[in-house]
């Protein structure tokens, strides 16, 4: 029964492209290594993205331990799209190349991604892109909203 409210619940806050507050407990995952602002924006777009799947934590970490936490999970992270983030999906961890932060847009766009990866529970490049297309779109659309009732901040 529980569970039945909760997904009606999921249900109507999904539909619903503008409420103001969430149902998903955004604080039940951890970031790390971030600057307060940045984990302020990271925290507000994965609320946005509303994801099915959240990560367990979410860390940001300077260029060599990227690289060595990519050696250590046994990842081949490739030189292109997924060079700046990686996922493992075992531990639901998101690491992020803090090294290569290039501001909020390049967050939101490269975290739908990762989400994407989690969301699908795939490694492959074009299940977690299908469903990024979705968290891009509201990301959009909530940037859009934001601009136009900029006094409400
Ligand atoms: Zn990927």
């Amino acid at each position: 029964m529980k569970s039945a409210i909760w997904l009606a619940l999921v249900f109507v806050t999904t539909a619903s492209a503008g409420w103001t507050q969430t149902l998903t407990d955004e604080t039940s995952y951890t970031v790390q290594g971030a600057t307060p602002e940045r984990e302020a924006t990271l925290r507000r777009q994965i609320q946005v993205m509303h994801p099915p799947v959240l990560p367990y934590r979410i860390r940001f970490v300077p260029h060599w331990q990227y690289l060595n936490a990519s050696r250590v999970y046994q990842l081949h992270v490739p030189r292109g799209m997924t060079s700046k983030m990686f996922t493992h999906l075992p531990s639901r961890s998101v690491f992020v190349d803090e090294d290569r932060y290039m501001g909020e847009e390049w967050l939101g766009h490269w975290m739908a991604h990762e989400l994407g990866h989690l969301a699908t529970n795939s490694t492959k490049e074009e299940d977690a892109e299908r469903v990024a297309r979705e968290y891009r779109i509201r990301l959009q659309a909530a940037v859009k909203e934001t601009s136009s009732s900029a006094s409400r901040n």
